[in-house]
């Protein structure tokens, strides 16, 4: 099954939290505010705070409302979310407030915005989103040091400026917030007691725990499920991110899995092969390691998928 190409655009995809979200990427491939030790995109190739307008924001709006018509008509799938994520910080871009409302006149969907939430110290960045139905930042350290070992922000970032800007937008902000704190063994959970104070102190609608899914390119480890379930007395009233409530477009896992069932593939072969956006390829891969139908192999430097029974 082969997808439309959209520039900006990608799924329905699977998520935990939204059910199916048609994704909205607004950013070159990894610019970031941050260098995250767990992010699954790999290393970011831009570290910048410079917020620009990134993507021509008719051209996107183009593109939601044909989508739109599409569903409408039976011709593509129907979705729960449109989301703002993708390939970096969707804060990066500059006009944000455009793109929502826009998106807003010709969907009758909620739109959410998945962000790392490290520019919601700056007024006008919060003024942007405003109009979000959803807004899903993270929170992964609460001193310096931690910051910087998991997270590895801009120079110019600090977490003090971080956790002001997310007490900001709580005030501000009228619609929900849940707060997704991504926790890493060895490095942030002993500090898990400081994190719960600074959620607390934020007030998010819903504090979210999450641990990485598999160890992404970088020597990282999650947490048990034991330690996971222990961290929920460090946190109160919070939750931890259950598995996929959706399972997508089969049609699509199918064609990954067939390709894997071959050869080996990295995510840049299989992005070439399918023309999926990486994102969109991420969850299903995602999804089919859960199921242990597929492998990682890390080879002559590359990071392979494979199905091991081939
Ligand atoms: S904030 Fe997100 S995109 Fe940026 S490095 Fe971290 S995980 Fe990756």
């Amino acid at each position: 099954m082969r997808k439309r190409i959209m520039n900006h655009l990608f799924g329905p995809v699977p998520s935990r939290r939204l059910g199916l979200s048609l994704g909205v990427d607004l950013l070159p491939f990894k610019t970031c505010t941050l260098d995250c030790v767990y992010c699954q995109l790999g290393p970011t190739t831009c570290l910048t705070l410079s917020r620009e307008r990134r993507v021509s924001t008719p051209e996107v709006l183009a593109e939601i409302r044909s989508r739109a018509e599409a569903v409408e008509e039976g011709r593509e799938e129907e979705f729960d979310y449109l989301t703002l994520a993708g390939s970096g910080e969707p804060l990066l871009h500059l006009g944000l407030d455009e793109i929502i409302r826009g998106a807003k006149e010709v969907i009758d969907k909620p739109v959410a915005l998945l962000t790392n939430g490290t520019l919601f110290f700056r007024e006008e960045v919060r003024r942007e989103v405003l109009e979000a139905d959803l807004i899903v930042p993270s929170l992964d350290a609460a001193t310096a040091a931690t910051f910087q070992r998991v997270n590895r922000p801009h120079p110019d970032l600090s977490i003090e400026k971080v956790i002001e800007g997310l007490v900001h937008l709580r005030k501000e902000f009228s619609g929900e917030i849940w707060l997704e704190v991504m926790l890493v063994s060895g490095m942030n959970d002993s500090e898990a007691p400081l994190i719960a104070e600074a959620a607390e102190e934020i007030g998010a609608d819903r504090v979210q725990l999450n641990t990485v899914a598999r160890p992404p390119a970088e020597p990282v480890q999650p947490l048990s499920p034991d330690e996971m379930v222990g961290m929920l007395e460090v946190f109160s009233s919070a939750e931890v991110i259950a598995d996929w409530t959706r399972e997508g477009s089969k049609g699509t896992r199918a064609l990954i899995f067939d390709l894997l069932s071959r050869r080996p593939c990295t995510l840049d072969d299989l992005a070439a092969i399918t023309s999926l956006h990486r994102n969109e390829i991420l969850k299903y891969l995602e999804v089919l390691e859960a199921e242990r139908k597929i492998s990682r192999l890390h080879h002559g430097g590359g990071l392979y998928f494979q199905a091991p029974d081939r």
